[in-house]
């Protein structure tokens, strides 16, 4: 495995109107290397004079920052790139620290996030506007403009990739941005903050404000803050939507998951195998684009065993990293246990995967798979959010269909075939926002957006490609009529 070096980087502070600021909370919380199960860090418990300090930083950068024209803010966003491209390591590493990734893992997100940085450069080109005459003499031009003071909520398990989602399309739109980064993995998001001002950006264009719920609440409260994008679980996404469009904020919150794999006979074996182990455990199975459902119509039994020879071979700290707390961890694990319980067969038992040497205090849980899954059973209806992949067995394709659509969440679907009919079928009638054909983790590359349905999002919209624009502005749009002069005409036409 990738050697990941302890560190300990000590209190951290907020990051406001370009640069570290002290918060006026007393309170921290400790950052917990996973690899490790100690303290890497500590952030503010910020409080609502913290958030009060970055709203008028974002507030004051607002005027300067919107006029400017967006070829200079898309450059910037171009800088931004490079400075991520050069500092891959350095970024890949801290993921690593505070969320477990691996190495491998942490750069592949990052080239995820990065995207929507290259896809940001694109916007003078997107964002030209739209301009004719629409009656004589009289011109209608439709731009987008930007809505002001932002913010974004997000999770855990992608430190820089989901920041990445919300940052570079709404500052270069014109924004001024505000993020609250997960408590438990907050040192990537500073050290983009660190990175942007190193791109040229402006001092207060960008804030990062540590914290937890009292923070998220006062963002959803803030009559200053225009717009609030959240990723995380539902129970949150729902609240913070609620919460934000009661006080007349435009919000897209997109939430947890529970995606499926339908697998058919005349599928690939190999290639299916390795699709499907690799969508239920990469990033040991805490991504909500993990189908963490199996669903075998008739004998799919070839598939499953080449499935569980190639889980035989997945290796803690290479394969995949750690789960993201030890309370997480039990929770994961008590999934596998009652499922066992109720008599799922365990077909690999991560719960015995020896860790890597030298990082036997980590948070460590191997490849799960269970067979015999009933659907009713909690491992196949909730979010388990760990590496466990729960094997449902059906007859036909219509009852595969069932379970899938069943299911109140709708972030992704997958179907394993090798025939155009049944990947036509599957894709149609699925009720799921992103839906893969042979590809277990069908993650639309930029500019195609991202986002799911039903329980999986609230709001509307996506929150990437021209979607995610269409999220962080408004539509102007000006009509305008100017004197023809009759004799203007007749001299130069
Ligand atoms: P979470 O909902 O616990 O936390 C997300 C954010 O909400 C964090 O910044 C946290 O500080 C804040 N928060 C937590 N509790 C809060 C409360 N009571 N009130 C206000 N704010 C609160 O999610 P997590 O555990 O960090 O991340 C995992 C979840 O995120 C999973 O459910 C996963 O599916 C989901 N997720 C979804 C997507 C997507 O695109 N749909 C992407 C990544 C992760």
């Amino acid at each position: 495995m990738n050697h990941i070096q302890f560190e300990s980087f000590g209190p951290q502070n907020n990051w406001i109107c370009g640069g570290y600021h002290d918060s006026n909370s007393t309170k921290t919380i400790s950052v917990v290397s996973p690899y490790f199960d100690q303290e890497i860090a500590s952030v503010p418990d910020s409080n609502i004079d913290d958030l009060e300090q970055a709203v008028n930083a974002a507030k004051k950068a607002f005027p300067g920052w919107s006029r400017l024209n967006i070829r200079d803010r898309a450059e910037i966003m171009y800088q931004f790139k490079t400075i991520l491209e050069k500092n891959m390591d350095e970024l890949a590493h801290l993921i690593a620290l505070d969320n477990g990734k691996t190495i491998e893992d942490a750069k592949g997100s990052i080239i995820r996030g990065k995207e929507v940085v290259e896809f940001s450069t694109s916007l003078p080109s997107v964002l030209r506007g739209d301009s004719s005459q629409v009656a004589n003499g009289i011109t209608c031009t439709m731009t987008h403009e930007p809505l002001g003071v932002v913010a974004g909520i997000t999770p855990f398990n992608f430190p820089a990739m989901v920041p990445l989602w919300m940052i570079p399309l709404a500052i270069t739109t014109g924004n001024c941005f505000i993020l609250k980064p997960s408590e438990q993995t907050p040192l990537s998001a500073l050290k983009m903050a660190e990175y942007l001002k190193e791109s040229g950006l402006p001092d207060g264009v960008f804030q990062v404000l540590n914290g937890s719920q009292k923070i998220v609440e006062g963002i959803c409260d803030h009559p200053d803050i225009k717009a609030v994008a959240f990723v995380g679980s539902s129970t949150i996404a729902k609240i913070v939507y609620s919460r934000s469009t009661k006080v007349g904020k435009r919000a897209l919150c997109l939430g947890g998951a529970k995606n499926h794999m339908i697998i058919v006979p005349d599928a690939d074996l190999e290639s299916t195998a390795k699709g499907v182990l690799a969508s239920s455990m990469g990033s040991a199975g805490q991504r909500c684009m993990a189908a963490s459902v199996a669903v075998g119509v008739a004998n799919v039994n070839p598939i499953i065993e080449q499935l569980v020879e190639e889980a035989k071979n997945f290796i803690l700290g290479v394969d995949m990293g750690t789960i993201i707390s030890r309370p997480s961890l039990d929770r994961i694990t008590s999934y596998i246990n009652d499922a066992e319980k109720m008599g799922a067969k365990v077909l690999i038992d991560g719960r015995v995967s020896p860790p890597p040497k030298g990082y036997e205090n980590g948070y460590w849980l191997g490849a799960t798979i269970l067979d015999g899954v009933d659907p009713e059973w909690p491992c196949a209806k909730e979010e388990i959010f760990g590496p466990v992949l729960s094997i449902i067995r059906t007859d036909t394709l219509e009852n595969a269909m069932k379970i899938e659509n069943n299911n109140p969440y709708g972030n992704a679907a997958a179907v394993f075939t090798t025939s155009g009919e049944v990947a036509k079928t599957i894709s149609q009638a699925s009720k799921s926002g992103m839906v893969g054909i042979n590809i277990g983790v069908p993650v639309p590359r930029e500019p195609y957006s991202f986002g799911g349905w039903n329980e999986s999002k609230y709001g509307h919209g996506d929150i990437t490609g021209k979607s995610g624009v269409e999220f962080w502005t408004n539509l102007k749009k000006v009509t305008a009529r100017w004197p023809e002069s009759e004799e203007a005409w007749k001299k130069y036409f």
